[in-house]
């Protein structure tokens, strides 16, 4: 009886170690439920309600040299790039927030060690600018003891280079589509993250980047057909507006 007992516990153990899992990234953080909105503090505090890998978010420099967390390039009334965090503040989201600093953003992920935080840094307009936000996000992630729990995500190759850079040991993954994952490999990327079309298009690239030893990531995949497609397909993480769908469609694999 022992025996099998023991057998049974190492089989499971050689089933969970064989079987790479996907796991789950709420885009903007869990905004599609009640009493949230994409990028606040709410949509973070959601996404680890729910109990997922992680909960991405964009960042921003305000004219006065603020990171804040918001998706576009502004906010009713006020380009955020353009405008001090003062005037950015005179807003009130969709859920009653009022826009969040990277500050606050990383005080509540702080609080949340299960959840892991997912660092847009969005492209500006001035290449000056993503070096000056580049050193005040890895500055401040430095200060909350943080560097383990974020993964830095970019559009902008200046961005990238610049994360790079300063802090060689992060995980920085590129989002724009155009590299191969050997391309990807020698530019000293941990990873893709690329948008469902691209990886449709290029169907050996999950396999390869694989391969290369390389994370693989796909977004923004909201419909339960694709979610189900890219699961099939081993790659690592899914990023999407319904978590919580994917969430229940991962438990049952
Ligand atoms: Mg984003």
């Amino acid at each position: 009886m022992k025996k099998t007992i023991l057998l049974l516990l190492l089989f499971s153990i050689y089933l969970s170690h064989g079987k790479a899992q996907t796991q789950a990234i709420a885009h903007r953080g869990f905004w599609k439920t009640e009493g949230s909105a994409q990028n606040t503090l709410a949509a973070l505090q959601k996404a680890h309600e729910i109990g997922i890998y992680g909960s991405e978010f964009d960042v921003w420099l305000t004219a006065d040299g603020v990171p804040v967390v918001n998706h576009d390039d502004s906010i009713p009334g006020f380009n955020v790039q353009k405008s001090t965090l003062a005037q950015l503040r005179t807003v009130t989201l969709a859920n009653g927030e009022k826009i969040p600093t990277l500050e606050e953003y990383l005080k509540l992920g702080k609080k949340l060690p299960q959840t892991q935080l997912v660092l847009e840094i969005k492209s500006h307009r001035r290449l000056f600018d993503e070096d000056r936000l580049v050193r005040k996000v890895v500055d401040m992630v430095k200060l909350f003891d943080l560097e383990e729990r974020v993964d830095y995500i970019a559009f902008s190759m200046n961005v990238c280079k610049e994360l790079k850079h300063l802090c060689p040991q992060a995980t920085v993954v590129y989002l724009n589509g155009d590299l191969s994952p050997q391309e990807l490999k020698e530019a000293g990327f941990s990873g893709l993250d690329y948008r469902f079309n691209v990886l449709q298009k290029n169907p050996g690239w999950i396999k390869e980047a694989k391969e290369l030893g390389l994370t693989t990531n796909v977004w923004t995949v909201n419909t339960e057909e694709m979610m189900s497609f890219f699961i099939n397909e081993g790659v690592d993480f899914i990023t999407t507006d319904n978590p919580a769908l994917l969430k229940s469609l991962l438990e049952k694999k």
